[in-house]
Formats: structure tokens, sequence, C-alpha cells
């Protein structure tokens, strides 16, 4: 049978009966018409009430099935394939880079004849998508996954740790991973304690818009991210993403720091509480923090073990001791707590936690405030915390402190070990002074 991807229900039936497939020319009989068009792929969650053409003036067309009486193969189609140019013999002297693709917008490429929606897969497609980065580097694309990232776990990370330790073996001058953007800040808060002391730049990327809009930061995301990866002198984990509206810079942020702040903008990632690292740009890179780490360096020991049995609760008004009670069943082994204020919650929950630590949980206190630092001496709710067992964890972001967390048992730490790792800064994930201003 010819590919239906997306259409089920009576969709599905009505179309197969037909056998008509992706891609076939079809005439459709309506109460009103014959409409004749390209079918074309439903998405995942679409309905099962509608048939959708391609017309041949480039537009969709969803027809309800309610009115329609039938449906002929006109041509058939040929599979959507896609055959890019091949990119350019190396010429030899380029940094090499990995990149490692995971999935998300910045990995998409439409098919404009069947909409369909496609991972950009090899150094031809890449160098495709974006001629200039066969200039910047010798590429080796390699696809670990294809997932939107609300879908990647630690599971993902860890198969990410590992694959960059070896291509520190392997001598790469640098790794660039490609990610979705909705959880590109948790995945580069793992990556930075898995790997932490790495002696090459890591950067990972997203975009906004996919690459086939001409609004994309993907192309220019990428640049900055290769260029980077193959030549700056600096190692460590970072995130690069758009800066501001224009489109000609792109920033670069620490891995521990970086939060997605926006649903839609292309700016939407921001360094919370400390400078941007570097900002790239056409003239060069410049360093906006001073503390960036050189390549090279000295012992690197990937430690890529992550506990999922952590749990992130975001306290609100009216919360009962219901949750900690339920995660405490469901044998979660730390938890972490978005407070209010200065890292505030309710004495109900102030009890429930003090219960969870004497039964030999770790219960660590965030901010939902985002900016400024957890301070749990200046209200009797404080410091009931602190005599429940709470530890503050400072300035360090919420997302960044459910990864360490995770990463922290995955060492094999528990009780006060764990606790003193979870307050010592790993990886630049807590600051001692409050950054005054704004990021950039
Ligand atoms: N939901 C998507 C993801 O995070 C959005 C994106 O690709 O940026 O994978």
């Amino acid at each position: 049978m010819g590919d239906l991807s997306g259409y089920k229900g009576d969709a599905l039936r009505f179309l197969k009966d037909a056998g008509a497939a992706i891609g076939d020319v079809v005439e459709v009989r309506t109460s009103w018409g014959v409409v004749t068009g390209t079918l074309v792929p439903r998405y995942l969650h679409g309905d099962a009430a509608h048939v959708v053409l391609k017309l041949r003036s480039g537009y969709n067309v969803g027809l309800d099935l309610e009115g329609l009486k039938g449906v002929k193969v006109v041509a058939k189609g040929e599979k959507p394939s896609f055959a890019p140019p091949a990119p350019p013999k190396s010429t030899g002297g380029l940094p090499r880079v990995l990149i490692l693709g995971t999935g998300g917008t910045i990995a998409s490429r439409i098919d404009y004849r069947t909409g369909a929606v496609h991972p950009a897969v090899s150094s031809a497609e890449l160098h495709s998508l974006v001629p200039e980065l066969s200039e910047l580097a010798r590429l080796q694309p390699e696809i670990m996954f294809d997932v939107f990232s609300e879908n990647i776990s630690p599971r993902h990370w860890t198969k990410l740790a590992q694959r960059v330790a070896k291509a520190v073996r392997e001598e790469f001058d640098g790794v660039v991973i490609t990610h979705g953007t909705d959880t590109l800040g948790y995945t580069a808060a793992a990556l930075s304690f898995a790997l932490a002391g790495v002696p090459i730049p890591v950067i990972l990327v997203g975009a906004q818009r996919s690459p086939d809009r001409p609004s994309s930061d993907a192309p220019l995301n990428l640049v900055a991210a290769v260029t980077v990866a193959g030549s700056a002198d600096l190692s460590g984990v970072y995130v690069a993403m758009h800066l501001g509206e224009s489109d000609d810079r792109v920033a670069f942020h620490k891995g521990t720091r970086v939060r997605k702040n926006h649903t839609s903008r292309r700016d939407a990632f921001v360094s919370v509480g400390v400078p941007l690292a570097a900002v790239w740009g056409r003239e060069g890179l410049e360093r906006t923090s001073g503390d960036l780490p050189p390549r090279g360096g000295g012992q690197f020991k990937p430690r890529p073990k992550f506990d999922e049995r952590v749990a992130l609760l975001k306290f609100y008004p009216s919360m009962t001791g219901n949750a900690i009670r339920a995660a405490k069943r469901q044998g979660i082994r730390a938890l972490v707590i978005e407070g209010t204020g200065l890292g505030h919650v309710n004495r109900e929950v102030v009890r429930e936690l003090g219960r969870f630590v004497r039964a030999g949980g770790l219960a660590c206190m965030t901010s939902q405030c985002i900016d400024g630092r957890v301070d749990l001496n200046v209200y009797d709710t404080g410091r009931d915390l602190l005599q429940a067992g709470v530890l503050p964890l400072e300035d360090m972001l919420s997302e960044t402190a459910l990864a360490k967390a995770m990463w922290v048992l995955g060492t094999g730490a528990g009780g006060s070990k764990a606790k003193e790792l979870m307050s010592v800064d790993l990886a630049g994930e807590t600051t001692t002074r409050t950054f005054p201003g704004k990021p950039w």
C-alpha cells in the first residue's frame, strides 16, 4: 500500500479504497464540484475528517469528508525525494566539526510538493541548506535522534555525553548539537555537568523558525555555532541562538545559565544572572564574559550517567502535601521545589518536605522569580524550611537544578555527599555575586 502518512479513521479508509497515496494527483468529487490536486500528508495530530490537497496554485485545501462523494487517482506521484547537490570537496586545513542531530525545528526540511517534513541528515543536505558551512569546517553530521525536544530525556543526555566524549578521543575540534528549543536549556545544563572540563567547544544550537522560512534563524545560528566549535579558543558547553532582532549577531550562553524566555521570538534565549558568554558577528567573536576557559585544559573525565528519580515541583497557592507524598511513593529521591520569592512554600508543604527529608530524600529550593537568589534567612518560613532540612540553591536556575540533581544521584552520591555536591559550584551553575545588570 502507498504511503498515507498522518491519515487515520474514515479519511484513511476513503483514500485507501481508492488506492491513493501521498504525492498522487487525485480528483475528488464533492457535493459542490470536482477538486484536483496533489495528496498531501497530514500532521500527526490532524483529525480524521479531512483530506488535504495541494492545488496547482500552491495553496493547500482541506476537504471535509462529509461532503465527499469519491476520489480518483489521476496520476501516480513519485515518492517524495530530495537529492541535494554534493558538497564541495574538502579543502584540508579546515577544522573538523562533528554535528549531532537530535531533531526539532532546526533539523527540519519541508518538501514543498507534499508538505512533508524531513530531518536534514547528510553533509550534502546540510550543505544544501547552508552552503557556507562547507567553507567553515569539515563537517561530520550524525543523526542521533529525530525527536522534538519535549521528548528528550536523561537517557538522551547520556547518549549525547558519551558521543561527545568519543569525539574528544577522535580529536574533533568541536561539536555542534542541533536540538529543539523547548528543552535546549535542560540539555545544555545536563551536558555541562556530564562533560565538565571538556577540552573543546560543545555548542548546542536550535532555531525558532524552520529552515524553509525566509525569516529562519537556522542558517545564522548554524554558521555561528560551527565557526565557534571549529575555530574559537574556548572550551565548555554553550548555547548559540539569535541575539536581538538583527540578523547578524548570535549570542553564546553558558550551558548552566540559559533559559528559553519567549515562545516564538528568534532571540528567545537569555543568560540569567550572568553576562552572555560571547557574541558572534561577521567581524568575529567578542567575549562578553571574563571567565571562558580556553581549549585544551586539564583532566577530562566524562560522567554521563543520570538518575531520573528527581522531580521539579512548582509551588502554588493552595498546594498541599499530596504532590510530595505522591513523589515519595513513586520512588523519587530528590525534589527541586520552585518556591515563591526568596524561596517560600506554605506551612503544609514545609511540614511535608520535612518528612521527605527525614525519610532520606534530598529537598532543594529554587525561586520562581528566575532573577535574584534564594535566601531562607529572611522570613520565618525560610528558617522553617532550613530547619526541615531543605537546601537553598542560591541563584541556580530550576531547570539546571533538576539536571544537576539527576546527575549528582547518577554519580552514585547519596545523603550528605549528594547535599554537598548540590551546594558547590561545579559548572558555573551558581554565582557568588548577583549580577546587577541586564545580561546584554
Ligand atoms: N517543540 C520544538 C522542540 O523543542 C520546538 C523547536 O524545535 O524549537 O523540539
